[in-house]
C-alpha cells in the first residue's frame, strides 16, 4: 500500500550533495528523507581510486567512500528511502514528490541533489574498459596516467580544459574530434594550440575501444569522417569529454534553468527561484563537478533550509518568507 512520508527536510539524490546535506539537516533535528534514485551513492560509486577528497592520506575507493557517507548520515538520523522520485509539486506550501513505489514525500523543505552524468559515446569497448584506460574525468584520474600517452575526445571547453590538465601528467595529449574546428572559447583554444605536449587530430569519429593483451586500453579504432578511412590510434588513456547532462527533467517547467538544463541558483548560494526549495551538487555545477565542491554545496542547502524554516516559524506564517 502507498504511503506518504512527511520531513522537514526532503532530499532526493544519494550523492556527495545529497547525503552531506542530510548529515547537516539531521544533526540540526530537521528528520530529513533522502530518496536515493538508480545510483545510491551517486556517480562516485562508478570509480575506483579517489585521492583528492580530503581527509585521507591513502588511496579511497568511491564506493566506500559513498558508504561511509551514507553510513553517517544515518548514523545522526537520516532515513534513506529505495525509491526514484517521477514527478514533483512544487506549487504548494509544502513540496511533493511522488516515488516510482507509488510512495508519496512531502517536505516542507526541498534539497535537489540529483547530480549531473557525464555523456558517454556509447561505442563498444568504452564501458567494459571503464576504468581500465577509460574515463571521463580527467580532475579524477589523470594523475593515474604519469608518463602515458592519452587522447581527449571532443571539442568544446570541457573537452580542451582535459587536454590542458592532462599535460600536468601525460607525456603526449591527442585531442580527437569529429570535425575540424573546436566549438571552445578561443583562449583555450589558443593555449591548447600552443601546447607543445598537445596535438589535434580533425575529422575522427570513435568506432570503438579496443584493450590490449592485458585488459586495458590499448588503442582506439577510428574513422574519418570525410573519407571513411579507418586507422587506429595508440593510447594508454582516453578521456570522453563530450559534455555533461544534469539530472533536472523533473524540474522542467517548475524550476528556473539554463540552455544546457542545469538548475538556476543565486549565486553563491544554493538557492533557487522557488523559496524553500535548494539545489546543490552537480545539478547546478557545470563548473567544477567535484564530490568536495558537492558536498559543500549540499552542506549549504541544508544550512539554509534550516533557516528558511526558523524565519517562517519565527513569521507565525506559511506565506513565502524572506530569509
Ligand atoms: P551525483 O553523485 O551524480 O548523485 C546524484 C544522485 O541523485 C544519485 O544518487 C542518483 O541516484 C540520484 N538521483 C538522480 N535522479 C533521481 C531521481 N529522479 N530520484 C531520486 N534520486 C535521483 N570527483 C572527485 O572529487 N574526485 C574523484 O576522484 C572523482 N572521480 C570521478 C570518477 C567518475 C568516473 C565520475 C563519473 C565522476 C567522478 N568525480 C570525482 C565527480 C563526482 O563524482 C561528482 O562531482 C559528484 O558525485 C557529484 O555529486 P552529486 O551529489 O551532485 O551528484
Ligand atoms: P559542449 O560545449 O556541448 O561540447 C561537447 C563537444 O563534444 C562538442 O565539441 C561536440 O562536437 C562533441 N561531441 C558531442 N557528442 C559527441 C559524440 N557523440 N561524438 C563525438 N563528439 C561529440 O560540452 P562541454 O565542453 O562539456 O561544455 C558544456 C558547457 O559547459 C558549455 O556551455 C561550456 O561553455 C561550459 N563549460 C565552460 C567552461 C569554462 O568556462 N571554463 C569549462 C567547461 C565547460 P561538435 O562540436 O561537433 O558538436
Amino acid at each position: 500500500m502507498a504511503t506518504t512520508h512527511k520531513t522537514r527536510m526532503l532530499i532526493i539524490g544519494s550523492g556527495p550533495a545529497g547525503l552531506s546535506a542530510a548529515i547537516y539537516g539531521a544533526r540540526a533535528g530537521m528528520e530529513p528523507i533522502v530518496v536515493q534514485g538508480l545510483q545510491p551513492g551517486g556517480q562516485l560509486t562508478i570509480t575506483t581510486d579517489v585521492e583528492n577528497y580530503p581527509g585521507f592520506r591513502e588511496v579511497i575507493q568511491g564506493p566506500w567512500l559513498m558508504q561511509e557517507m551514507e553510513a553517517q548520515a544515518v548514523h545522526v538520523g537520516t532515513r534513506m528511502m529505495w525509491d526514484t522520485i517521477t514527478d514533483v509539486d512544487l506549487s504548494g506550501d509544502v513540496f511533493t514528490a511522488k516515488g516510482d513505489s507509488g510512495d508519496v514525500y512531502e517536505g516542507d523543505t526541498l534539497v535537489i541533489a540529483t547530480g549531473a552524468q557525464a555523456k558517454w559515446l556509447g561505442v563498444p569497448g568504452e564501458q567494459e574498459l571503464s576504468g581500465k584506460g577509460v574515463s571521463a574525468c580527467a580532475t579524477c584520474d589523470g594523475f593515474f596516467y604519469r608518463g602515458k600517452r592519452v587522447v581527449v575526445i571532443g571539442g568544446g571547453n570541457t573537452a580542451v580544459e582535459e587536454a590542458l590538465y592532462l599535460t600536468n601528467h601525460a607525456t603526449e595529449v591527442v585531442l580527437i574530434h569529429r570535425r575540424d574546428s573546436l566549438r571552445s572559447e578561443k583562449i583555450l583554444q589558443d593555449r591548447l594550440f600552443a601546447h607543445p605536449k598537445i596535438s589535434v587530430v580533425w575529422n575522427k569519429r570513435i568506432d570503438r575501444f579496443l584493450a590490449g593483451e592485458d585488459g586495458a586500453l590499448r588503442a582506439l579504432a577510428v574513422i574519418d569522417t570525410e573519407t571513411g578511412e579507418q586507422s587506429e590510434i595508440l593510447a594508454e588513456g582516453a578521456f570522453v569529454a563530450i559534455g555533461h547532462a544534469p539530472a533536472t527533467e523533473l524540474f522542467k517547467g517548475k524550476l528556473e534553468m539554463d540552455d544546457t538544463g542545469y538548475l538556476i541558483v543565486e549565486p553563491g548560494t544554493p538557492k533557487t527561484n522557488v523559496p524553500g526549495v535548494f539545489a546543490a551538487g552537480d545539478v547546478s555545477d557545470h563548473v567544477y563537478r567535484q564530490a568536495i565542491t558537492a558536498a559543500g554545496t549540499g552542506c549549504m542547502a541544508a544550512l539554509d533550509a534550516e533557516r528558511y524554516l526558523a524565519a517562517r516559524h519565527f513569521a507565525g506564517v506559511t506565506e513565502t518568507v524572506q530569509y
